[in-house]
């Protein structure tokens, strides 16, 4: 694609990387028959194709974003399946981070949008905030029939609400701890505990301890890592992003770990791109180094995981995250590991759409989101699965409350290893009268 910059804007690093990705677009369009809002809207401008067309535009005129970039690029869930089908290597990640940055620097939301986004960003990167929100979104639920309309506001709200789930897990607090194996130590890892999932679901950071553990690693959650910074980054928060990213790097760089382990994609998307993130910053090398041994779980079990006990007969459909299938292009290692724990795995018709979650925009875009979550959850359902397995908290939420159990792959894997049945399996329990995880 030709673009049309100036060489004062090129001198500017981060328009330099803006041209060169444009440049390497051919407009062919393949990207669009895999783009889940092109698929849902069927508007070029809701596919990757048109939004780069209106990042370029934007970014080349050199003006302050318009309601028309906001809205198509606000609807991308940056699940960055175009990236997967990209015969050009277009680095679209990278170009829609811009854009999104440009927008909260030079465009003037409305006020609820402000607000609501404003609100988010406190909230969601602490577990502490977040369990106090979501004790009171639990108050609020009987009252949600009240938020009537088909105001996106009363949408939002509702789809917040919707959310949260009905009894709070116990209070996880794992900063500044070490996890000893029993036996032997034969590996040391830091683990990010991440911030909504301590809130959300506490278990699968203690199923992560308690397998690698059992495998005789140790694991460390540093006292000053704490949210990886992708909630904020996503919002185009730009300076709040890098903040997390140096507090991170500054926390794992000088550890003598030889992975930092993530349990959530969502996040781990954004750790491998702290090299990127931080390349001008004084902190590049320790950044590169943190981004370089950033692996998720699943990457790292795949040489060490060993199932104890024999299989319990069960079909799990696997839904690959965004995040792990598209933007760390992690695909093989869950489904290679759940099938050593003893499971039929199955997949679902056009595995690499998104179930909508997509970090906040399952409330900020509430009607897509909602869509993507009925298209997701009819093609995984329609396999008759027992569990609905991901890595990803944020598919897990999205996806619950539908019938099936969702469960994080790792508190499978655990069970499979002689850990204890994944509480959200209590409904399948229910239903087959049995006891599961006796050994
Ligand atoms: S597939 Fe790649 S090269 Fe083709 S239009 Fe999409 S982003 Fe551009
Ligand atoms: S990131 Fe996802 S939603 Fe956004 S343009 Fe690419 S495929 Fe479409």
């Amino acid at each position: 694609m030709q673009t049309n910059f100036t060489a004062a804007q090129l001198a500017n690093p981060e328009i330099q990387v803006a041209n060169d990705i444009l440049r390497s677009c051919v407009h062919c369009g393949m990207c669009t028959a895999t783009c889940p809002t092109f698929v849902t809207l069927g508007d070029e401008l809701d596919s990757p194709r048109g939004r780069i067309y209106l990042i370029k535009d934007m970014l080349e005129n050199d003006r302050p974003a318009a309601e028309e970039e906001v809205l198509h690029i606000d609807r991308c869930l940056s699940c960055l399946s175009c990236m997967t089908t990209c015969p050009s290597g277009v680095d679209y990640m990278h170009l829609v981070d811009h854009a999104r940055v440009h927008i909260n620097e030079t465009y003037r939301r409305p006020l609820t949008d402000r607000l609501l986004r404003d609100l988010l960003a406190r909230i969601l990167p602490y577990p502490n905030r977040m369990r106090a929100a979501l004790a009171l979104a639990n108050l609020g639920k009987p009252f949600a029939a009240l938020l009537g309309g088909e105001s996106m506001l009363a949408k939002r709200l509702r789809a917040m609400l919707s959310l949260a789930p009905a009894r709070l897990p116990a209070a996880q607090n794992l900063t500044g701890t070490v996890h000893r194996p029993a036996g032997a130590v034969k590996g040391r890892v830091a683990l990010l505990a991440g911030c909504a999932q301590q809130a959300i679901g506490p278990s699968i950071n203690t199923a992560t301890i308690a397998l690698l553990n059992r495998l005789g690693v140790e694991v460390v959650v540093p006292a000053a890592a704490g949210c990886c910074g992708a909630l904020v980054h996503h919002m185009g928060r730009h300076e709040e992003a890098l903040a997390a990213a140096r507090r991170n790097v500054a926390a794992w760089a000088g550890d003598d770990v030889e992975a930092v382990i993530v349990n959530t994609s969502g996040c781990g998307t954004v750790l491998k791109d702290y090299g990127f993130l931080l390349r001008n910053d004084p902190m590049a090398a320790d950044a590169a180094k943190v981004s370089a041994k950033s692996l998720d779980i699943s990457e790292y079990l795949l040489k060490i995981y060993e199932p104890t006990r024999p299989p319990e007969g069960l079909v799990v459909a696997y839904h690959a995250a965004c995040s792990l299938q598209h933007g760390q292009r992690v695909t093989g290692a869950p489904k290679t590991l759940l099938r050593k724990a003893g499971f039929a795995v199955v997949e679902p018709k056009d595995p690499h759409l998104c179930c909508g979650s997509a970090g906040t925009y399952n409330i900020l875009q509430p009607d897509i989101a909602a869509s993507l979550r009925r298209r997701k959850l009819d093609t995984l359902k329609v396999k008759n699965p027992d569990i609905i397995a991901a890595g990803n908290i944020g598919c897990l939420t999205q996806l619950a409350g539908d019938g099936v159990p969702t469960v994080h792959m790792v508190e499978l894997l655990d069970w499979m290893a002689g850990g204890a049945e994944p509480a959200g399996l209590a409904l399948l329990s229910a239903r087959h009268a049995t006891s599961f995880g006796t050994p």
